[in-house]
Order: C-alpha cells, then sequence, then structure tokens
C-alpha cells in the first residue's frame, strides 16, 4: 500500500494530540517533530519538509487554535490543508486545443520505464472514455528494442490507431507526419510517445526540444515513477528545465511507495500532477485530486474516489433492479457473480476497503489482504452451477454438490460452505430490505 508507513507515523504523531482539549505551544513543538521527522522518512525533499513544517508550525501558534477547545483537530486540519496546498491545492484539468483549432497534441516523456508507453496507452484510453475524444497514438521512441511495437500492441487492445514509421526515420520527421494523419483522419487527440533514456542525457533533452518546437504540443506530460522517491523529483526538476514540462503523470502509486515524490514534485518543479497510475492494466489511471490524496495520507479514507469508481463500474437502472431482487427475496447466483465482477473491476479488495474512512485505523488492517484466488475459486464453483441452479439455490441437493465440487476443482467442502453463506447473507438481505433491521444491527454488534 501506498503511504502506509507515513500514514502510520502521521497517526501515531497525532493520536495523543487529537484528545487533547487545549494544546499549548510545547505539544505542537512535539507533535512537528515527530511530523518532520515522518516527511524526511517518506523521502520528501528536504527543503520542502522544512517549509511545510514551518508553515504548519506558525499556523498552529495562532490565537484561534492554542485558545480553542479543541485544538488537536485544529492542528490535524492545518496539516491536511497545507498538504493539500503542498499537492497544488485545487486539482488542475488537463489543456485542450480550443475548438476548430485543430487535434489537440500532447508529447509524453519520462525515463526508460518509468511507464511512458504504459500511459500514452492509458492516457488515450481515459480520453475516449471520459472525454469522449477520438485518440491517435505516434510511435516516436525509436531507440528502445521494441518501444514501437509495445505501442502497438497497446494500440490493438485498446482498438486505438498508432501511427509508425518504424525506426529509421528522425522522431521529428515522425511526430511532424503523425500529426499531419491525425488530421487527415479527423482524429481530435494526438499522443506522441517519445524515447527516453535510462538517466537524462544532452542528446535526448535537444531531440526531445526539436519534436517540441516542430509540433507545438498543449501539454508535454512527464511521467514519472513514484516508487523512485527522491529520484523522481530530480528527474522532473531536470525535465522541467529543458522542456518546460505543463505537467505531471506520477505512475506506480499502487506499489508500496513512500509519498516522496507525491508530496515534493509540485512545488520543487511548480508544475501539477494532473493522473496517477495505479496498476498495470490500461484502465489504472486516476485523475489527480490533493485534496482526497491528503486525506489518504492522513489515513482518513477517500470516499469520494471510491463513489466516483463505483458509479462507473454500476449501471444506476441495474443497481435499482438489483435492489429490488434484493427487497423480492429473489437475487440469486447470477447476481452474485454480477456483483462479484463489479467489486473487481474497481480494483484490489483491500484498497477499496481502505478508502473507506477509518478503515485505515482498524487493528489489523495493515496486513489485510484478500487473495484474488478466493474470488476465482468461488467464481468457479459458481460458474459449475447449472442455469436453474443458479437461479434457485434450493435445488442444489448433495449429489448436485458433488457434481459441482468436481467441475470447479474445489472441495465439497468449499462448496457447502460457499451456498451455506450465500444462504446465510441472502437471509440478512431479505430482513434488511423488509424493515427488520435485526441482522444488520447484530452484526454492528449494536
Ligand atoms: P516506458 O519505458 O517508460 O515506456 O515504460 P513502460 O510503459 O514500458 O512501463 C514499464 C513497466 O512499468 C511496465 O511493466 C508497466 O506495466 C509498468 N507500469 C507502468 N505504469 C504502472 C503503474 O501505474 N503501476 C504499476 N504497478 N506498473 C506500471
Amino acid at each position: 500500500m501506498p503511504f502506509e508507513g507515513l500514514t502510520g507515523r502521521l497517526q501515531d504523531a497525532f493520536s495523543g494530540l487529537r484528545k487533547k482539549g487545549k494544546v499549548t505551544e510545547a505539544d505542537v513543538k512535539d507533535v512537528m517533530r515527530e511530523v518532520r521527522l515522518a516527511l524526511l522518512e517518506a523521502d520528501v525533499n528536504y527543503k520542502v519538509v522544512r517549509n511545510f513544517v514551518k508553515t504548519v508550525r506558525e499556523k498552529s501558534l495562532g490565537e484561534e487554535v492554542l485558545g480553542s477547545l479543541n485544538g488537536g483537530q485544529q492542528v490535524v486540519k492545518i496539516v491536511n490543508d497545507e498538504l493539500t496546498e503542498l499537492m497544488g491545492g485545487e486539482q488542475e484539468k488537463i489543456i485542450f486545443a480550443e475548438p476548430g483549432q485543430g487535434p489537440t497534441v500532447y508529447m509524453m516523456t519520462g525515463l526508460q520505464g518509468a511507464g511512458k508507453t504504459t500511459t500514452a496507452g492509458k492516457l488515450a484510453n481515459y480520453l475516449r472514455k471520459y472525454e469522449k475524444k477520438k485518440p491517435m497514438m505516434v510511435a516516436a521512441d525509436i531507440y528502445r528494442p521494441a518501444a514501437i511495437d509495445q505501442l502497438q500492441t497497446v494500440g490493438r487492445d485498446l482498438d486505438i490507431p498508432v501511427f509508425s514509421m518504424g525506426d529509421q526515420v528522425s522522431p521529428v520527421e515522425i511526430a511532424k507526419r503523425g500529426l499531419e494523419e491525425a488530421i487527415a483522419d479527423n482524429r481530435d487527440v494526438v499522443i506522441i510517445d517519445t524515447a527516453g533514456r535510462l538517466h537524462i542525457d544532452e542528446k535526448l533533452m535537444d531531440e526531445l526540444e526539436d519534436v517540441k518546437a516542430a509540433v507545438n504540443p498543449h501539454e508535454i506530460f512527464l511521467v514519472v515513477d513514484a516508487m523512485t522517491g527522491q529520484d523522481a523529483v530530480n528527474v522532473a526538476d531536470s525535465f522541467n528545465e529543458h522542456l518546460n514540462i505543463t505537467s505531471v503523470i506520477l505512475t506506480k502509486l499502487d506499489g508500496d511507495t513512500r509519498g516522496g515524490a507525491a508530496l515534493s514534485i509540485r512545488s520543487v518543479t511548480n508544475k501539477p500532477i494532473k493522473f496517477t497510475g495505479t496498476g498495470e492494466k490500461l484502465d489504472a489511471l486516476e485523475p489527480f485530486y490533493p485534496d482526497r490524496m491528503a486525506n489518504r495520507i492522513l489515513g482518513m479514507g477517500d470516499i469520494l474516489t471510491l463513489i466516483e469508481r463505483a458509479q462507473q463500474e454500476v449501471d444506476e437502472e441495474r443497481a435499482e433492479e438489483m435492489a429490488a431482487k434484493m427487497r423480492e427475496n429473489r437475487y440469486d447466483f447470477n447476481d452474485f457473480i454480477e456483483q462479484m465482477d463489479q467489486m473487481q473491476n474497481m480494483g484490489p479488495l483491500e484498497d477499496i476497503i481502505k478508502m473507506i474512512p477509518g478503515m485505515n485505523n482498524l487493528p489489523g488492517m495493515d496486513n489485510f489482504e484478500v487473495d484474488p484466488k478466493d474470488m476465482a475459486h468461488m467464481k468457479a464453483i459458481v460458474m459449475s452451477m447449472t442455469k436453474e441452479e443458479r437461479e434457485n439455490p434450493d435445488l442444489l441437493s448433495q449429489k448436485r454438490r458433488r457434481r459441482i465440487a468436481k467441475g470447479s476443482a474445489r472441495d465439497i467442502a468449499e462448496v457447502n460452505r460457499l451456498i451455506k453463506q450465500f444462504k446465510q447473507s441472502k437471509e440478512m438481505m431479505g430482513k434488511m430490505s423488509n424493515g427488520k433491521m435485526g441482522g444488520m444491527e447484530k452484526m454492528l454488534g449494536k
């Protein structure tokens, strides 16, 4: 999980303070010492840490905090606000060409391995899905072996066209011709994948500057790997100096990054993070919201992202139909499978659960993991049922259960357990929707 260490340490630092009524100057000092260490340990740039701590300390020593009855909570709020500010404050939207001004042109830049090619595909996919654009990708990385093939594969997977001229033509020429092709083909967004190197070198920068001059991009996205911490910040600083990038896309935020890059890049480069990559799949790209990220870092959950993800996956009409089925006790194994698929599409279950406020603080949550294999096994069992059995689980006699166990290569005990759990939850849903909240209250321990 990203930010795990940082979140834990900040929560420890605030745990005493939160309970306090009046906060003294010494309390603020103590807590800020802890915050400072936590940020440094998370690999946040030391200058950024210094300014951050100074600002929070000044604000926390103001009259309102020291004099108030819930001073502890106010300090946490100040930290939250300043973390949000540090990452840019308001969410910044991507820039498009003015209507009638031809296609929007984006240049993808970054070091090799940062996730540039994958992110070009994710971005094209995102723009098609959420902005109703018709993107085209251009393969202008002629140095890395297989980079062109990789982009073409991504394009095929997404069914989005990729323009390429092989690796014997200069990137400037490819970018120019790609743009012409996009205009001819009525495409409204052109995403140019450029070359990366293992390290920054002048020749590469010169070439990228030439591409920039040739196609005049609306955005130059710098793709950086969040896992590389301070290095990511240095890379961003250099690219920015040479190319004057417009924004940053931070990849691999699904890994256990300590947080340094996310927290430092904005204030070091003065360029906003616009998206984060949260997985290897081509739909694992999310707009970056500084306030939501601050909440997540402080372990306060990110309920808005959770709701948005659910909305993307669940069709409203279908959700109502499902609710009616539960109410009328018609919920069956087909619905079960459908909901399980929706959950899986929302991302790893343990990540989703941690977006619920408070969940991060529960004991044992650190090591909470849902084994995707368990989900796959459950699915295999249900898929081995006949249509009639799925619709009417009462048909599931011992004989049929043995057949299902064989068909899904699972134990009979596992089949029995799943059916039992299904029946129990169905019973509970029935009770809840009939207004008898007994089941739910029992579950919540009331
Ligand atoms: P490039 O050299 O910058 O073009 O990098 P690639 O697009 O080839 O990506 C390098 C590796 O990082 C690939 O294995 C990608 O699947 C992986 N990758 C890219 N973005 C993400 C991300 O957001 N999360 C994870 N976990 N992996 C990513």
